[in-house]
């Protein structure tokens, strides 16, 4: 689910919205609550909204992560959640909001994307395509529901430009539903960082992809180690193929005979 948690939210879950399905909403400088829903908030950030937000304001992975995320270690799934860090001293504003509105419009999040709806999505196996529905996040504040604009779920998902976001919040939740399936599995300390070094911070992911003999050890399809060089979507889609390999020993990934055969003469 994009994860984006007022603290007082009307999330109505038993009635979901299809795409197909209307709601009446608009936003923007005229309405007498703008930007108020962007405080007193937690907001958790997908690698892809990481990576769209840290090339928004120039910054490599790491400064990003460094100036603007927190970690949330205890989480229902296991895996560690990067939560952008909020001005508490300005109650919970997010670091991104000015009385104009959104700094990082273009690139915000994808929760702020979809709001003031909700996507949750499931999954009946690994591999299969996600099964999704909408609800509404009704905040006392949110005058925009008083409008009159009508939108199918499906018009707002395309307007808001959602669709890769959802995309890529699915590989995330995949890794979620593989994990889930094992039973009285662990994620140690080594997986934790993998995950985070893997789909966070992808110049470092680059680096170990690229340095570290990785190229030789696994068969990739011809173009996809040049690809993985030079483009970040690759890289990052390629970061989840890779852990659920690593960390799941999912067959996602082929080690050259080569690479096998050494590895046994070793042993
Ligand atoms: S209408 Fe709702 S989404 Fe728009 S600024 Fe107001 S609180 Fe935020
Ligand atoms: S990223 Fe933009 S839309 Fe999202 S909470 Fe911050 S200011 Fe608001």
């Amino acid at each position: 689910m994009e994860h984006r948690s007022p603290e007082a939210p009307a999330i109505d879950l038993d009635a979901r919205l299809t795409r197909d399905e209307t709601f009446r909403f608009a936003c923007g400088p005229h309405v007498p609550c703008f930007t108020e829903c962007c405080g007193k908030l937690d907001l958790a950030l997908t690698p892809y909204d990481v990576l769209r937000l840290r090339r928004r304001l120039g910054m490599s992975s790491e400064e990003f992560l460094d100036a603007h995320t927190i970690l949330r270690r205890r989480t229902a799934h296991g895996f560690p959640e990067v939560m952008l860090r909020m001005d508490p001293a300005a109650g919970k504003r997010c670091p991104f909001v000015t009385p104009e509105g959104c700094s990082v419009y273009e690139d915000r999040p994808g929760a702020c994307r979809i709001y003031p709806l909700g996507r949750a999505a499931t999954m009946d196996a690994p591999g299969k395509p996600a099964r999704e529905f909408f609800f509404t996040v009704r905040e006392g504040h949110c005058r925009g529901f008083e409008e009159i604009k009508e939108w199918t779920v499906g018009e707002w998902v395309d307007d808001q430009g959602f669709e890769d976001y959802a995309a890529f919040s699915d590989l995330l939740m995949e890794l979620y539903v593989i994990k889930s399936r094992r039973a009285g599995m662990n994620l140690t300390q080594q997986h934790l960082q993998m995950f985070l070094m893997s789909c966070y911070d992808l110049e470092k992911f680059r680096e170990f992809v690229v340095k570290s003999g990785f190229l030789k050890k696994f068969a990739l399809r011809p173009g996809l180690a040049a690809d993985l060089k030079r483009d970040d979507l690759a890289l990052l889609k390629f970061a989840f193929r890779w852990l659920k390999f690593a960390l799941f020993q999912e067959p996602t990934l082929m080690v050259k005979p080569a690479a096998m055969a050494k590895a046994k003469k070793r042993r």
